[in-house]
């Protein structure tokens, strides 16, 4: 942002913070629209209009034009559309909290953009303000076992950051695109999850904004409620300016072994064989469309070796029903490792299929009726819905590793991952309400049998559905709300409240 820019943001925000407390104005009320300085506001009254002026230099500043407003009304899942009327890009948390109070005065909805990766609008804000996370992407500290740095940063930089350090955070996502505010706000799950949890169980220290503007830094000691209902709390209560992240010592290498099977009855045997006996670093597994109306089901596991020889395949082998002949056995560094999925990223983007529609659904199998719900859900999936390069990841996990409040698990200890990863290869509106319509019913069937979602998926939810999801943690996150955020600005397209 240029100095003018940011002086304009401050000048902007201090004439609106001398009319609102003039007028004393919370939300403005519906009357005819009038335009005003080129945009529609939704008020005609002098005062409003006055009102309105007040805010267009801090939304005009402040990144509004064309491209950045294109940028916020989208995001990966490409299915729905919601343009704001600004798009704040802050330098500071201090901005950020300005712009939060300004939003506050004028009632205006707020939504922070991380990386865009939801599937359903839900860093969108529509007619309101988004602020764009991004450029807040400093790495401040890193420490023997942690590291301090602003919740724009990708996954990726965060890594490579700490790998200079020989460290790593203990779990990260398959995918490393995505921001570190963007995945504390929905849990963050990954390949070690089964071990040590979700991402947001490493979380030690946060700064927020709050709905109301005000900073406040929390922890389990300091602010505790406020910290709880940020973590996996959808952006419900504040927006994360800075997070304190635990880390681990970084394995050097990794042997990953893909297995093959017939059916998913013997993948799902040989997936809780392998959990029971801790027998990977990194257990996950796939279903993956095989000719038009056929799967194929895929073990896979990791081993973290260091300076000493490599895991012996034998042994590994040995425990496992699954094809040797076809199984495919891979050595890379833990950085390359990890990077991994940027290789298919840039294969779907190569075959235009990174932006077209991707209605995924991610959610929480039982362990009692994994297998049988699965099969259902296969039962109203063809390989074309899937898209060549898609997949149903099929995985067990010990959900006790977790211990983050509002990550919802299923009963049992364990749970399977059913996480229908739609590529599509074309963009083709009826086929996307399709499988927007099936996901509502594939949600209902799942969370009849026990089921529960994991909240990065796309399908509308009312606030009765979320009251659902969050259950005995729904009281919590509501009183945390009207604390801290009073006027509900916050993260509108979830629907929650
Ligand atoms: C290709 C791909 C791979 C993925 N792999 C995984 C995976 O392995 N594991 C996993 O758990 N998830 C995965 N996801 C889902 C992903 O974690 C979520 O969609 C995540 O929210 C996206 O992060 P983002 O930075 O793109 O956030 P955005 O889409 O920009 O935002 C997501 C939500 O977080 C909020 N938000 C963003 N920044 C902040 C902030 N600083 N403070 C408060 N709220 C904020 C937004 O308002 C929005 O509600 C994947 C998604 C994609 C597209």
């Amino acid at each position: 942002m240029t100095t003018n820019r940011r002086a304009l943001l401050g000048a902007g925000l201090c004439m609106t913070a001398a009319f609102a407390s003039r007028a004393g104005l919370g939300a403005m009320p519906a009357q005819t629209p009038v335009q005003v300085q080129g945009c529609e506001w939704p008020a005609a009254s002098g005062e409003l209009r006055q009102y309105a002026c007040d805010w267009l230099p801090v939304a005009g500043a402040l990144g509004d034009d064309g491209d950045d407003r294109a940028a916020a009304s989208r995001d990966f899942g490409n299915i729905v559309q919601r343009p704001p009327r600004a798009v704040v890009k802050p330098a500071s948390a201090t901005d950020i909290s300005s712009a939060l109070r300004a939003a506050g005065r004028s009632g205006q909805k707020v939504a922070a953009r991380g990386q865009g990766h939801s599937t359903y609008g839900r860093a969108m804000a529509e007619g309101g303000v988004v602020i764009d996370m991004s450029g807040l992407n400093a790495i401040h500290r890193i420490g023997a076992d942690h590291i301090v740095v602003d919740a724009g940063a990708t996954w990726e930089r965060v890594l490579e950051a700490t790998l200079a350090h020989g460290l790593t955070p203990p779990v990260l996502t398959n995918y490393l695109g995505l921001s570190v505010g963007g995945t504390i706000a929905v849990g963050g799950i990954g390949g070690s999850t089964s071990r040590h949890g979700m991402q947001t169980d490493h979380v030690l220290e946060l700064d927020i904004v709050t709905g109301s503007g005000e900073p406040l830094t929390c922890s389990r000691g300091s602010n505790a409620d406020l910290f709880d209902a940020a973590r996996a709390g959808l952006a419900q209560c504040g927006l994360i300016t800075r997070a304190t992240l635990k880390l681990v010592r970084a394995p050097e290498r990794v042997r990953r072994y893909q297995l093959f099977y017939q059916d998913l009855a013997s993948l799902a045997v040989d997936q809780r064989r392998a959990l029971q006996a801790d027998r990977f670093d990194q257990l996950q597994g796939a279903i993956l469309p095989d000719g038009k109306s056929g799967w194929r089901y895929q073990l896979e596991g990791a081993l973290f070796y260091g300076k000493a020889s490599p895991p012996d395949d034998n042994t590994v082998f040995a425990s496992l029903s699954g094809n040797r002949e076809t199984a495919v056995v891979t050595d890379l560094t833990y950085h390359d490792d990890a990077l991994a999925f940027a290789k298919l990223e840039a294969l779907l983007r190569s075959k235009g299929h990174w932006s077209n529609p991707h209605p995924w659904l991610f959610t929480f199998l039982p362990n009692v009726n994994a297998e049988q719900l699965a099969d259902e859900i296969l039962g109203r999936l063809s390989g074309e819905d899937i898209g060549q390069l898609g997949r149903v990841t099929f995985y067990p996990l010990r959900t006790r590793a977790s211990g983050t409040p509002l990550v919802r698990w299923p009963e049992g200890g364990v749970a399977f991952c059913c996480n229908i990863v739609h590529m599509p290869a074309s963009a083709d509106p009826a086929q996307v309400d399709r499988l927007l319509a099936n996901n509502r019913l594939i949600y209902d069937r799942v969370v009849d049998a026990g089921g529960v979602l994991y909240p990065v998926s796309a399908l509308p939810m009312t606030p009765q559905d979320w009251e659902h999801h969050f259950g005995p943690a729904w009281p919590k996150l509501r009183q945390a709300r009207r604390r801290y955020d009073p006027l509900g600005l916050l993260t509108p397209g979830y629907n929650l409240f």
